[in-house]
């Protein structure tokens, strides 16, 4: 039983499951049997393959910048620690301009946008949409000079879809800066406010991205 003074733990990963959305032309994940005792085995055990960016899930430099630091070679610092969840209720793309209002206090290492995305993650097969809110370049270049370490977002993406003929400039602009990307978090059931962020990705050896589980605790 939780007592009331229990300090709330938020789970805000997804869960991996076949059918869960995915960026277009990836395959969601798939759990094979390899051993199973209903068949004899002496355990159970699966076989999981997934994309390295499915779900709740970390971006490395390396995933948009050739020769950049891999998945297992990440800081852990920006992983762990105080955090800002901040609600944005509009339509458009998080800019830069929106940011300066937005009461983001100086030092603020570690900062999750709850937009109307979280939403979608109520039904976890609604399939994938593309008007999805994210950050625009301005947004990032803010983010970049406020001194943020990692940034994370409540769908597939930090920017919007269909920035790959622009160059994917936001991602460059936060991966060259060297802030943790971290897409597909569930905030739909957290309030904006200040948590203890714990964020875990898979220690891939020269791993181009993981998902991750993250957790969000109550300050
Ligand atoms: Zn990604």
């Amino acid at each position: 039983m939780l007592g009331a003074t229990s300090m709330r733990v938020h789970d805000v990963t997804l869960t991996l499951r076949p059918g869960m959305p995915t960026w277009p032309g990836e395959d969601g994940p798939r759990v094979e049997p390899l051993k199973r005792m209903a068949r004899g085995d002496s355990s159970n055990v699966s076989v999981v393959t997934f994309g390295d960016h499915t779900g709740t899930h970390v971006d490395p430099p390396v995933h948009f910048l050739e020769g950049g630091a891999t998945i297992d070679q990440l800081p852990l610092e920006p992983l762990v620690g105080r955090c800002r969840v901040v609600g944005y209720g509009d339509d458009d793309h998080i800019s830069g301009h929106w940011l300066d209002g937005a009461g983001i206090g100086m030092g603020t290492e570690r900062v999750l946008f709850k937009t109307r995305n979280s939403e979608r993650w109520r039904d976890p097969t609604a399939p994938f949409d593309k008007e999805f809110i994210a950050l625009d370049e301005t947004a990032a270049h803010w983010l970049v000079r406020a001194g943020v370490k990692l940034v994370g977002v409540d769908y597939l993406s930090v920017e919007p879809f269909g920035s790959g003929k622009l160059g994917h400039p936001v991602h460059v602009a936060l991966l060259r800066a060297g802030v943790v990307i971290v897409e597909g978090l569930d905030l739909h059931d957290v309030a904006p406010g200040d948590y203890e962020l714990f964020c875990g990705p898979l220690k891939i050896a020269g791993g181009t991205g993981s998902p991750a589980r993250v957790l969000l605790r109550q300050r």
